[in-house]
């Protein structure tokens, strides 16, 4: 990417730099939404999904334009009834987001909380589940306020033995962590194009299996029109078999490039593993490697736990001699970084993001840490860029 060298590199968790071939699509022409490339486009993103989702047959990819917050709502839209208990494994601030979409489909919403920076233990959930019997648990794979990730398919299994139905939000996830909708254990799992899926912002994408589907169709009244499954599901039935159809019309330029995103996670070959599952092991080993550049760095994550932290985005304490001003201070070495999300601390941290297409990128990893070590030296830090580089190369070398 010539431009990447002069204009500051995108480094937030979200939206995250893509590649030159997926810019490419999305910056062509329009397409017609009815025309044989787009449905071809949009038919085989689908196929695809089953793979980075690891769907079984029956489960329903969806592709929606809008972004995280609408596939959010979709799967609160066809599963809770007005009275429907619904819990929330409370991570921190996108678990509260989806809170508040529960509460405003008439849900009796309970929740189980963590403070910032812990994840809720099993035992914690197995308790309000036997207390509560909801109908649906919701949890958030990674939440991208804190860094925490939960188990999501234990999450999953659990629910299960006291038979609430599991939705997970993958957003700051999917195509990153490992997670098998085949397993079973979840029913719904949302996540939008801006992360690791390596596209730019507008697509809700979905996959909600056959119980989630049915549990859509005994609602007893009808969700909101855009949000409905039953509107959506004939028409990405249509595009998987090559026909066209209309219901709404789809981001076209964003469908265009999302099979050309897919197929570059797909392809990924990594150490001795290829597919999906390499994708998940690059993600990992890159975050282990910027660990040794953030100790180098004397830099403290806000999930202290390492088995309890995502490994899509850094979220990094501040020194007690530091603030926010170190966010700009970033910026001005062309990195662009994000300050604190979580209410209760936002103003203690910061949050660098490492997912998608760009941790294949090995220049713009060297250049965030280089970016990030010259900032803290700008804000009176006494440490060395090249060492927290040096750090970096060898973890990725490893
Ligand atoms: N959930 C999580 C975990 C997120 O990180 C985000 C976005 N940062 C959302 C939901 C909402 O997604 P969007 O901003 O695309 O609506």
């Amino acid at each position: 990417m010539s431009e990447g060298v002069s204009r500051p590199l995108l480094m937030v968790p979200g939206p995250v730099e893509i590649s030159p071939e997926v810019s490419a699509a999305h910056s062509g022409s329009p397409i017609g939404h009815l025309s044989d490339d787009l449905v071809a486009a949009h038919g085989r993103a689908l196929e695809q999904m089953r793979q980075i989702w690891q769907a079984p047959a029956d489960a329903q990819p969806f592709i929606v334009a809008g972004s995280g917050t609408l596939a959010m709502e979709m799967a609160a839209a066809n599963l809770v009834e007005p009275g429907a208990k619904a819990l929330v494994v409370n991570t921190g601030y996108f678990s509260e987001r989806m809170m508040e979409i529960l509460r405003r489909y008439g849900a009796r919403v309970s929740s189980v909380d963590a403070e910032p920076g812990y994840a809720v233990p099993l035992s914690a959930i197995e308790i309000a589940l036997h207390r509560n019997k909801p109908d649906s648990v919701f949890v958030t794979h990674v939440d991208t306020s804190t860094g925490v990730r939960m188990p999501a398919q234990a999450v999953g299994e659990l629910a299960h033995r006291y038979g609430a139905l599991t939705v997970v939000d993958g957003v700051c996830a999917t195509g990153a962590e490992p997670l098998s909708m085949d397993s079973g254990s979840v029913d719904v799992y949302v996540s939008s194009s801006q992360k690791a899926l390596g596209l730019p912002p507008g697509l809700a994408l979905l996959v909600v299996n056959d119980k989630a589907l049915d549990a859509r169709d005994k609602l007893s009244s009808l969700p909101p029109y855009y949000l409905d499954y039953l509107a959506w599901r004939p028409v990405m039935q249509a595009y998987e078999a090559r026909e066209k159809m209309y219901f709404a019309t789809p981001a076209t330029n964003l469908v265009r490039a999302t099979p050309i995103a897919f197929n570059e996670m797909l392809c990924d070959v990594f150490g001795e593993t290829q597919g999906i599952e390499a994708r998940w092991r690059r993600h990992a080993h890159v975050a282990k490697a910027l660990n040794q550049a953030w100790r180098a760095l004397r830099l403290q994550h806000v999930c202290e736990r390492s088995e309890d932290r995502g490994v899509t985005l850094s979220a990094l304490r501040y020194s007690s001699k530091i603030g926010p001003e170190l966010v700009s201070a970033i910026c001005r070495q062309g990195v662009i970084v994000a300050g604190g999300l979580h209410p209760k601390i936002k103003n203690t941290y910061f949050r660098v993001g490492h997912m998608g297409w760009s941790i294949t990128q090995v220049d713009f990893l060297v250049r965030t840490v280089r970016a990030i070590a010259n900032g803290l030296r700008e804000c009176g830090e006494a440490v060395s860029p090249d060492e927290a580089v040096a750090e970096l190369e060898a973890g990725l070398k490893n």
